[in-house]
């Protein structure tokens, strides 16, 4: 079968909708395959359009009638939407349609979950519900009527009435329709409420299904920390009555900023100590917190376009990243973002998907919800507020509140409030915004008669569509450590704008260390001749928590990439190093945990990628394996008692303090497993009071083989409930040495529980074969056969996660030929797969074409 050559979209074609919206009335029907969508919407001709088109997108819709100021209207419909011939002066449109929640498994649109109705419209959806001009620029206030038998029936903005079988909302704030919520179901509330600052009343509620009434106070109360917090530190209050929140266990992204009606995947919101981890409860704090931000950064200020997507998403995981740094620990926050960043983001800035955070050309926009929108979109802001400075970020922001709400916006509107509210000229600083690549920044360095010299030299590889790239302005924050380790030179920033630039400092008695991108000032890759002696060094006595990790990770690369490449032994200065650390109970648990915690092997494989090598997977994988044996017997003597020392006692709360030890008491269990046989890690699973302790005692079992028992118990423990039951299904594949983890993940899909519907429950299995970096990549080829077979199946249900999960291929051309040719034979299969959706098609396609 033919298919449709794919339309692309690009940004410089953006023209206005013809037409204001002044207000949207729908009706909804609820029966499961036959839900009525009656819509009444009043729109009125802008007199200076230059686009008089009347467009409304649709797609998979029955029209059953159509009317214009009470008349029959006859519009052409195609599969993508209709147009019609309508008045010159402001008239009524009225519309029904036929759509079928329960047919709908790609969880777009209005769908049913566990026999609930809930809806996700962003980025496209709601031209599932009913024809609409569906584009975050045209605003309008919502008034909605939901008829059916659920006992809840749920809408956006503020309740107006109800009875039996029949609920009423009104949203007064105009939003876009991506915005548009609905849920319905037998839900039970876990009710809050919060006073403004300015003595606002507001009800919270938590909706969840019955029986997970108990999983709800952690979430309820990051709510309110978020709420406070946004008061506190932005100026910015909440705008209803009423604030709702929905877990929804079928969801394809984390959580969704619906006005006032959020709808969270419920891994994202459920959460108790039982069930679990401390990730799980940090990660929950931080989305709900990113959820209630939006109502601001995305909601109030919208975007004109799905190019400007990290305007709002950028803002938004920036303002989260500060409120998780305020609410825990600020450098062990900093620390896990650059784990991420490097893990998920690099890796698309450095492959065939790499695109700028502004893209300018898309065919599916679900595709573009990235690492480099979200994540790199945040850390753009970071430079920004870096280079600005705090009293003026604050300033800037105040101005775009002022001067953009209940706006449709752009990057060139944001920057211009930067430029008004300093007086800086930010036309290189945008550069950021298109330009895809992370820069390399060289650094080389001089000294004489008491004066030290930095140059820094940048450049960005070429990236699809952008062979060249113009120097960029970056913050490079330096500090000067003087050989006895004292710190002589406070950070200062210094702003790289040409390819080779020079600072100095004067007056130094002796020539001293640098720590150069403190705080991981920019998101670039620094290029520095060092020494593992300077590293260990600043591993020791760097002031900057974040600089201080980083040595210790550069030394653990180091290791790796020289027992890798010339079977070197572990090194042993770095050895006695961490054995240094980790004993030290003047630091801080996380922080040692964080320093215990071995760079990832894709990270290895990137590295020696970009050092002209060819990774082999199983080489980083023995590599990995000899160094901690080697780590686990150096530090033996050490083990028990600091097992004993970071044994949290007493009852369990996911505080940052507690969490912390619990992370290094994990560390330290899987290194005492590997001596001890798992006798510890057995008695702890046996006396486990909470997940996270259950959870790092069975991982330490299953990586040693030996587990069997543990992993029946826990199967028996939690087979009813979904969350816990991913966890179950992803440890398994985890934990699986290389040669095994293919099969473990096949036996898996297989499992009666596995259910290919559950997104949750997809990634839980292929997101944890793709992770499993030796075993994904073992060279018989079957971990890629399997993710293949699995998406061309899912495509059909599911597009937007099958796409999504294509990208685990986007790094194959750095493995050798034998590799390539593996996976090249699998992507060619998805790509040549009957009847393949456009949002796959697009990722496969991109992928291959590297
Ligand atoms: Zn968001």
């Amino acid at each position: 079968m033919a298919k449709d050559t794919p339309q692309t979209f690009y940004l410089k074609d953006y023209t206005p909708f013809g037409f204001d919206v002044e207000s949207v009335h729908l009706t909804f029907r609820l029966t499961p395959e036959t839900t009525r969508v009656i819509s009444k919407i009043r729109f009125a001709p802008k007199p200076d359009a230059a686009d008089k088109t009347f467009f409304l997108h649709g797609e998979e819709l029955q029209l059953i009638s159509a009317k214009i100021d009470g008349q029959d209207a006859t519009p052409d419909v195609t599969d993508k939407g209709l147009t019609c011939a309508v008045p010159s002066t402001p008239f009524t449109w009225e519309a029904e349609v036929e759509i079928n929640p329960a047919g709908n498994t790609a969880l777009e649109g209005l769908y049913m979950s566990n026999r609930m109705y809930c809806t996700q419209c962003e980025a496209e959806g709601f031209r599932k519900i009913t024809y609409y001009p569906d584009r975050p620029d045209v605003m309008s206030t919502f008034t909605v009527r939901i008829e059916g038998d659920e006992p809840v029936m749920l809408s956006n903005g503020n309740p107006m009435g109800a009875g039996e079988g029949w609920a009423e909302w009104h949203d007064p704030w105009p939003k876009p329709a991506y915005l548009f919520a609905l849920v319905a179901g037998d839900l039970v509330n876990h009710p809050g409420s919060f006073t403004t600052r300015s003595g606002k009343e507001v009800e919270l509620n938590i909706w969840v299904r019955p029986g997970d009434e108990n999983k709800c106070a952690f979430g309820m109360e990051a709510l309110k920390k978020s709420m406070k917090w946004d008061e506190d530190v932005y100026g910015l209050e909440y705008d209803l009555e009423l604030f709702n929140i929905v877990a929804v266990d079928d969801f394809n992204m984390g959580a969704m900023e619906n006005k006032g009606l959020n709808i969270f995947n419920s891994s994202c919101v459920l959460a108790s100590p039982e069930t679990s981890t401390d990730a799980n409860f940090e990660r929950i704090e931080a989305i709900i917190a990113h959820e209630y931000f939006h109502n601001w950064t995305g909601n109030r200020i919208t975007c004109r376009d799905w190019f400007q997507l990290c305007l709002k998403e950028g803002l938004t995981v920036f303002r989260d990243a500060q409120f998780t740094s305020d609410m825990r620990s600020e450098p062990v926050k900093r620390i896990d973002d650059v784990i991420t960043l490097r893990a998920r983001q690099f890796p698309e800035d450095n492959g065939p998907l790499a695109h700028p955070p502004r893209p300018e050309q898309f065919q599916e926009i679900n595709n573009f919800y990235t690492a480099t929108v979200y994540e790199k979109g945040a850390e753009v802001i970071g430079m920004l507020k870096r280079l600005v400075g705090d009293e003026n970020y604050y300033k800037a922001l105040k101005l775009y509140f002022e001067r953009h709400d209940g706006q449709a916006c752009t990057i060139e509107d944001w920057l211009k409030v930067f430029e008004d509210a300093t007086g800086r000229d930010l036309q290189q600083f945008k550069l950021w915004y298109s330009q895809a690549g992370t820069p390399r920044v060289k650094v080389s360095e001089d000294y004489a008669d008491g004066t030290y010299t930095l140059t820094f030299e940048q450049s960005t590889p070429p990236t699809p569509g952008q062979p060249d790239k113009a120097p960029r302005v970056i913050p490079m924050a330096v500090g000067l450590l003087s050989p006895n380790g004292d710190e002589v030179r406070g950070t200062q920033v210094l702003e790289l704008t040409g390819a080779k630039q020079s600072f100095t400092f004067d007056g130094l008695a002796s020539k001293p260390v640098p720590s150069i991108l403190r705080e991981f000032s920019a998101p670039v890759i620094l290029e520095r001749g060092t020494t593992n002696a300077e590293r260990a060094f600043l591993l020791a006595h760097d002031t900057d928590p974040f600089n201080r990790w980083e040595a210790g990770n550069a030394l653990a690369k180091e290791t790796r990439v020289a027992m890798v490449l010339d079977g070197a032994a572990p090194d042993t200065a770095y050895l006695d190093a961490l054995e240094k650390l980790v004993r030290d109970d003047e630091q801080d648990p996380a922080f040692r945990a964080l320093v215990l915690s071995p760079p990832s092997q894709a990270d290895i494989a990137q590295t020696l990628h970009e050092r002209g090598y060819t990774p082999d997977p199983q080489k980083i994988y023995d590599a990995a394996e000899t160094f901690t044996q080697t780590l686990a017997q150096q530090l033996e003597t050490s083990l028990p008692r600091l097992y004993a020392a970071t044994t949290v006692e007493g009852p369990y709360s996911p505080d940052a303090e507690g969490a912390g030890k619990r992370a290094l008491n994990g560390r330290i269990l899987s290194l005492l497993t590997r001596l001890d046989g798992g006798e510890q890690a057995a008695r702890q699973y046996e006396a486990a009071g909470n997940m996270t302790q259950q959870y790092a005692a069975l991982a330490a079992l299953l990586k040693a083989e030996k587990g069997d028992a543990q992993s029946q118990a826990f199967f028996d423990q939690w087979q009813d409930d979904r969350l816990v039951m991913d966890k179950w299904f992803a440890l398994q594949i985890a934990c699986a040495a290389p040669e095994k983890t293919a099969a473990a993940a096949a036996g898996l899909t297989k499992h009666a529980l596995f259910d290919m519907k559950n997104p949750n429950r997809f990634r839980a299995v292929m997101g944890a074969l793709a992770g499993n970096h030796a075993g994904f990549h073992h060279a018989s080829g079957e971990g890629y056969q399997l993710l293949a077979d699995s998406l061309i199946a899912l495509d059909k249900l599911n597009p937007q996660t099958t796409a999504r999960m294509c990208a685990a291929f986007q790094t194959w051309k750095r493995y050798g030929s034998d590799r390539q040719a593996l996976i090249r034979a699998q992507l060619t299969r998805i790509a040549g797969a009957e009847g393949l959706s456009r949002d796959t098609n697009e990722m496969v396609t991109r992928i291959l074409d590297a």
